[in-house]
């Protein structure tokens, strides 16, 4: 049986997101690229475009997502918790993220795209004066360090050049200073 063939029987050839019985088909959820039932849904035209085209979506038709972010099929799980992040500024929609609940393969799927990711979730450096800091740049100490584990001081005035960033931490840059390489504080540092 082909795909197509399964998903309409699986979803009694409906739209699998907001019931449409027009326009129908095959919209395999990236980013898999072999076709199978799991990572498939069945999708009207409306719902395809705007799932694919960010620019055009229509907030009141993924009403419907209150319904199937509720279906026992991963495939759809995924679809509706994708388009659910992308509308997270209409209450409703970051509501229903609140109450959906993915095991973590099925939302380590969903995340794949990078959707939902937010940009207050990603890890910012930011030096004193709230500038953001990123990986190459150079900085000026705006106070005598105390290098952890010598007897080193890195004196305020102090410029370290190509710095790289703490991945897990904010509020931490790494660069050399006297040929040897520190640990730096966000705050104590200024973007020259
Ligand atoms: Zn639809």
């Amino acid at each position: 049986m082909s795909l197509e063939k399964e998903l309409k029987q699986r979803s009694d050839s409906k739209c699998e997101i907001c019931s449409a019985e027009e326009n129908l088909q095959v919209y395999v959820v990236p980013p898999t690229k072999t076709e199978s039932l799991d990572k498939a849904i069945l999708v009207c035209k409306t719902c395809v475009s705007q799932i694919e085209d960010p620019e055009i979506i229509d907030v009141n038709h993924w009403r419907c997502l209150n319904d199937c972010m509720w279906s026992e099929h991963q495939a759809v799980q995924v679809v509706s918790w994708r388009m659910l992040n992308r509308l997270k500024k209409e209450g409703w929609s970051q509501d229903l993220l609140d109450m959906m609940y993915l095991d973590d393969e099925v939302l380590e799927f969903a995340k794949a795209t990078g959707e939902g990711e937010d940009e207050s979730d990603k890890i910012v450096h930011r030096d004193v004066n709230g500038v953001v800091l990123q990986a190459g740049d150079s900085v000026v100490l705006i106070k005598d360090l105390k290098v952890k584990g010598s007897s080193m001081v890195a004196k305020q005035g102090t410029a370290v050049r190509r710095i790289s960033l703490d991945n897990d931490n904010p509020e931490y840059i790494e660069g050399k200073v006297d040929g040897q390489h520190i640990v730096l504080i966000t705050k104590y540092v200024k973007k020259i």
